[in-house]
């Protein structure tokens, strides 16, 4: 597994628990938005982390946390992420992922062999704009698959969107909801310009906060439960 981050504590990346985050490095997705450019762009990567060094921290650390958080990059694209995430378990955390939704198949098997306790995925807008919003060719159905896995599933589970003004209209939340109708938990994700993957974006805004009370309204609709973070 190629690590190229690890965070040792975190309280809020897993709603209720206290946990580390390890951070996988390489991303199918070139979103402009995205602040881990170190991540996600060859030329930018840093050191990476061995996982003898991870497991040494883990067993270290164990009194302390409950949980492993594992965002991207990408981590479904990983050849070894099962494995990975079993040698976890096997140390009795429980673990979270993140992904982008692009890869059903290590998602349907992640999820039925009960690997996981929590999946975040993002929703990057309407089916139509993905490749705009995410720089690459995307087989569209995948993402609609992983969202009904997901759903489907009996795990805790969030979908979410990073929300850049200038991508994603009111009428792209009516969208997005439905694609997610009838799922627990949606975050609106409220962008920040800061590092990005393409430093264009640095001059793009969010909506302001009134804004977002209108596109929780519309998100209501569909979903139990909508936040803004
Ligand atoms: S936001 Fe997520 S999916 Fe997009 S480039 Fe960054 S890590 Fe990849």
């Amino acid at each position: 597994m190629k690590i190229g981050a690890i965070q040792k504590t975190s309280l809020i990346e897993f709603p209720g628990s206290i946990c580390c985050i390890v951070f996988t490095q390489g991303c199918n997705f070139r979103c402009s938005y995205c602040h881990n450019p170190e991540l996600v762009l060859p030329e930018k990567f840093g050191n990476i982390y061995s996982e003898q060094e991870f497991f040494f921290f883990l067993e270290k650390r164990k009194k302390y946390l409950e949980s492993v958080c594992i965002p991207g990059g990408e981590p479904t694209i990983k050849y070894d992420i099962i494995a990975f995430i079993e040698k976890i378990k096997e140390l009795g955390f429980k673990v979270k992922i993140d992904t982008n939704g692009s890869n059903p198949e290590i998602i349907e098997k992640i999820l039925k062999e009960n690997l996981i306790d929590y999946i975040s995925m993002d929703l990057k807008g309407p089916l139509e704009k993905y490749k705009i919003i995410t720089g690459v060719e995307i087989d569209t159905k995948k993402i609609l698959k992983s969202v009904e896995l997901i759903k489907n599933s009996d795990i805790e589970y969030e979908f979410r969107t990073t929300v850049v003004k200038k991508q994603i209209s009111f009428d792209d939340f009516e969208k997005i909801g439905r694609i997610i109708e009838g799922s627990k938990m949606y975050y609106l994700q409220k962008f920040i310009p800061s590092k990005l993957v393409n430093e264009n974006f640095m001059k793009e805004t969010t909506y302001s906060d009134e804004e977002f009370d209108v596109i929780k309204e519309i998100m209501k609709k569909y979903v139990l439960e909508c936040k803004v973070r």
